[in-house]
């Protein structure tokens, strides 16, 4: 059994904002590794009143919760709770450092390394629908329950590598890269609403976001084949499409992204850990 990682980590407890000894303070458990660009999932008092960074957090029927750090993140954030009957809790939450890898890639067509000025229109067209996708805040729960790898194979790039395509530096890569052959069948991690589907991006070929609610998706980048469109409701484990190398892929590999509305974050930490 790979190991849960239910209890904060990197040096703060749940004993932080479970306030020990003073039951009649806000109490909250968290979900999630306090690092960089992590997803961090909490449980509360329903109707309670949580925010994150002075962001409202909407809150599901059962009191979930759910916020994002940033990969490049720093400082300190502040999460404040109040519940129902009046009790408040404000607690500073550390995020450990990350040592981002470096990786380059050669080999790549020069369209997608420096992209032509006849596509600038269409890659704004697709960030703009990415952007929209992703920009969701739906009422679901899904995003609480134990997430599954969608494909399951080699590891073969990581969240927050500094790119270098063709030895030309460039933003880091936000998605755990799987190396799995052509056709192979991609599962919805948990269960979901399909917010986009297309067969044609620029960057990402085949894509396909999945609105897990309060902004939390999913994202499946260079797909062979897409078996849903928008609005389809899933249960975890439905298939949504196949592996592929469309759009700009070297080889046939699921690229997984995770993001809260539109920050950055690491898939690789809502998963079972592999080997
Ligand atoms: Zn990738």
């Amino acid at each position: 059994m790979p190991a849960r990682r239910d209890i904060l980590t990197g040096g703060l407890s749940l004993a932080v904002l479970a306030a020990v000894g003073a039951p009649a303070r806000a109490e909250a458990a968290l979900r999630g590794d306090f690092v960089q660009g992590t997803l961090i999932r909490g449980k509360t008092e329903p109707g309670a009143a949580v925010s994150f960074d002075g962001r409202k957090l909407k809150l599901t029927e059962t009191g979930d919760f759910v916020f994002g750090v940033a990969y490049d993140r720093k400082e300190p954030a502040a999460l404040k709770i109040a519940l129902p009957g009046g009790e408040t809790e404000e607690k500073p939450l550390a995020f450990a450092l990350r040592e981002y890898k470096v990786q380059r890639i050669d080999g790549l067509p020069d369209k997608f390394v420096e992209p032509p000025p006849e596509v600038l229109a269409r890659i704004e067209r697709d960030n703009k629908l990415i952007g929209a996708a992703r920009s969701r805040d739906s009422d679901e729960a899904f995003f609480a329950d134990d997430f599954a790898w969608p494909v399951k194979g080699p590891i073969t790039g990581v969240y927050g590598s500094q790119r270098i395509l063709n030895g030309v530096p460039k933003r880091p890569h936000f998605g755990v890269d799987i190396a799995v052959a052509e056709g192979k069948p991609i599962a919805s991690p948990v269960g979901a609403i399909v917010a986009m589907a297309e067969d044609d991006l620029y960057f990402t070929g085949g894509t396909v976001i999945l609105d897990h609610g309060r902004g939390v998706s999913t994202s499946y980048l260079h797909m062979s084949r897409i078996d849903v469109k928008v609005g389809d409701r899933l249960a975890k484990g439905d298939v949504i499409g196949a592996v592929g190398k469309t759009g700009r892929a070297t080889g046939p590999h699921l690229c997984w992204r995770l993001n809260w509305f539109q920050e950055r974050l690491d898939a690789g930490l809502v998963v079972p850990k592999v080997g």
